[in-house]
């Protein structure tokens, strides 16, 4: 089949390679010049494992094409993905604009029957504006399909050549027809492809998200109370997730959930609840504790040092919102030195993928490390905001070497509460208790 994918961001990179991968001839389309300059010459934009091997075969195979014009890159077209930005606009809802601007453009360049498809995270509702959008400019025969993303950064290759499920939301039997046979290579193992109406595969999305969110913020309210009762959360975890109604996955505390996702799909369905005047209260309180959690390990450094930060060293292992990628958006660490920056510490930071992006961001606020050991040399303590695997089991008698104090103050739980201990370090983590 013939592709085009609008949108050549993370979602959109990756959709456009894994269709390839299956032998289809895609196109990937991006108004970012720079972006499609690198693509065309073989330079891959993001990190995320795996993909550069299959962007580099489908690339030299010439399955893979990329260009910065909408109207060259639709041309021979059957199907085109919008994989657009859908960010939060100024009340929280999702902002349409990149998605309904591309929508009223291809409504001027259609010239046959096409699949349009929402693959962008975006409100119930949208394939019908998208509908309209197009249908303004454009006489001839189209369809709208909601088909949400589930790919998980970080695996996203993994997650989308072999999909739980595919969800597809239409009620035209023709659209149908061609979004089965493109994705049939994708669930040969027998995981389902869903078939509904473009407003349940609206919702589907942003109830998935915030199932997960949830999950996330009642872990970490958990979390809190077990430090308060003197419980440990690692036992609590384990304890209730042997229960297949429960579950073991998306149970682990930390310092709060961050991404381009999480956070914007909880707020833009709180406030399409709002727009149907409905309170979802659950929600609500889901935003509420992980704004706490983003700063849970703050009092914890305050009150070891005293209340007295200005002057104050930190290393901070982890800037990526989570392992294996190096996508920086809402990501805890932010928080954590943006707050530290204002306290007037100090801070030298190591991340394995994600320092060129804050480097971009933060400049020469703060020092960036070439590797995990050198950002600890005289630092008052060390703060970890992201379980990359080669942060799990470190050099210790090297941190201890480094490091001016033996302090740890650990968001995402990596060490044993009691090896720690043996080993000397003060460690401070998340809902467990404290060795001193
Ligand atoms: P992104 O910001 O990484 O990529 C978006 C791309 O669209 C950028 O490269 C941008 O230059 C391009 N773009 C903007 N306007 C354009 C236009 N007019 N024409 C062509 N290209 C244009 O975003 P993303 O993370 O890939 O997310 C895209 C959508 O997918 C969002 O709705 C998001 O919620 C959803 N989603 C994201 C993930 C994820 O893990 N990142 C997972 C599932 C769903």
């Amino acid at each position: 089949m013939r592709i085009t994918v609008v949108g050549t961001g993370y979602v959109g990179l990756v959709t456009g390679t894994c269709f390839a991968e299956t032998g289809n001839n895609v196109t990937c389309v991006d108004i970012d010049e720079n972006k499609v300059k690198k693509l065309s010459s073989g330079q891959i934009t993001i990190y995320e494992p795996g993909l550069e091997k299959l962007f580099e075969r489908n690339l030299k195979e010439e399955r893979l094409h990329f260009t910065t014009s909408l109207a060259e890159g639709i041309k021979d077209a059957q199907v085109i993905f919008l994989a657009l930005p859908t960010p939060p606009g100024a009340d929280g809802a999702a902002d349409l604009s990149f998605v309904l601007k591309v929508a009223e453009q291809l409504g001027k360049l259609l010239t046959d029957y096409k699949v349009i498809v929402d693959k962008s995270t975006v409100p119930v509702g949208t394939a019908e504006k998208v509908q309209a959008a197009i249908a303004q400019h454009c006489q001839h025969e189209f369809d709208v399909v909601s088909n949400p993303e589930f790919l998980r950064e970080g695996v996203a290759v993994e997650d989308f050549m072999k999909p739980d499920r595919v969800v597809i939301g239409t009620r035209s039997e023709r659209a149908r027809k061609v979004m089965g046979d493109l994705y049939a290579p994708f669930v040969r193992q027998g995981n389902p492809i869903l078939f509904m109406d473009e407003r349940s595969a609206e919702l589907t999305k942003y109830a998935a998200n915030s199932f997960l969110a949830t999950k996330i913020s009642f872990m970490n309210e958990v979390a809190v109370l077990c430090e308060k009762l003197g419980a440990d959360v690692d036992m609590v975890r384990r304890g209730i997730g042997s229960d297949d109604r429960i579950g073991k996955r998306f149970l682990f505390p930390g310092i709060g959930y961050g991404g381009s996702c999480f956070p914007k799909d909880v707020q833009a369905l709180v406030r399409s609840s709002q727009e149907v005047q409905y309170d979802f209260k659950i929600l609500n309180a889901v935003m509420d504790v992980n704004e706490k959690q983003k700063l849970f390990l703050l009092p914890k450094i305050k009150a070891y040092f005293n209340g007295e930060l200005r002057g104050r060293r930190f290393a901070l292992w982890g800037l990526a919102f989570k392992p294996n990628t190096d996508d920086i958006r809402e990501a805890p660490a932010l928080y954590i030195i943006e707050s530290l920056l204002r306290e007037g510490a100090e801070l030298c930071v190591f991340d394995p993928e994600a320092m060129a992006n804050v480097q971009q961001l933060l400049g020469d606020k703060i020092q960036y490390a070439d590797h995990q050991y050198d950002c600890l040399q005289d630092a008052d303590a060390l703060i970890i905001a992201t379980e990359w695997s080669v942060f799990r089991t470190p050099d210790f008698d090297k941190i201890k070497e480094e490091l001016k104090n033996r302090v740890i103050f650990d968001g995402r739980n990596l060490f044993d509460v009691q090896r720690m201990q043996e080993l000397g370090f003060y460690y401070e983590s998340v809902g467990r208790a404290t060795a001193t």
